[in-house]
């Protein structure tokens, strides 16, 4: 039995909406910074103490997922996952993150350009291979606002990766067991979109929401 029928994501459009990175939820930062603010100074966790609750809450909300390990990659981009990440995976965070960093640098653009600055969720993939069978981890979704676009596929929608807050930067992405090649393309281009949120919000707004047109890389 497939996972998504055994464990049923979340269906709302609004999250749908911010799949393949769509739109930005007005009040969203403001939400995160009230969570935050009542979460200070309690005693939390260690390994938990990197990333705050209100983000791990709505990356948990949006996946149905539970993220139980929280580390960092080498080069210090904070990572929390179902499963304890292979070496590989981190590896591939961070290829993601240098690539997405160079070229918006050749942008012009300067901020959110530290490794420290990103949360990256590893979520559990629902399905391992596209349609034509090529391996292809992505998550499952209700269609809700794509219903009848091209990403619809019989009612649901599959992303490999998807913003899951803009303040703090975080982004999800299926866990990947090999192609670590693909793995870092997901978090370069799900990067972009908080690249862009927070050095040139016209170009973001013209980007966000895919089914208008327009794809990834956005930035070159
Ligand atoms: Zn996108």
């Amino acid at each position: 039995m497939r996972k998504n029928q055994t464990h049923t994501r979340l269906k709302l459009s609004a999250i749908a909406a911010m799949i393949m990175c769509a739109v930005a939820l007005l009040g969203e930062s403001s939400l995160n910074i009230a969570s935050a603010q009542r979460m200070r100074g309690r005693r939390m966790p260690v390994q938990e103490a990197s990333v705050d609750r209100g983000t791990i809450a709505r990356a948990e909300s949006y996946t149905g997922d539970r993220f139980n390990y929280f580390m960092e990659t080498p080069r210090g981009a904070r990572v929390a996952a179902v499963n304890r990440p292979r070496t590989e995976a981190l590896r591939a965070i961070d290829a993601g993150l240098a690539e997405l960093f160079d070229v918006a640098r050749r942008n012009n653009y300067r901020a959110r350009l530290n490794y420290s600055d990103y949360v990256v969720f590893i979520a559990r993939a629902d399905r391992t291979r596209d349609s034509a069978g090529a391996y292809s981890p992505d998550m499952s979704f209700g269609a809700g606002s794509y219903a009848g676009t091209v990403y619809d596929r019989g009612g649901q929608i599959f992303a490999a990766g998807m913003v899951s807050s803009y303040s703090p930067a975080a982004l999800v992405v299926a866990e990947h067991e090999r192609d670590w090649q693909r793995m870092a393309n997901v978090v370069r281009y799900e990067g972009e979109h908080l690249v862009l949120y927070h050095n040139d919000r016209r170009r973001f707004q013209e980007t966000a929401d895919h089914v208008r047109g327009g794809a990834h890389p956005i930035l070159r």
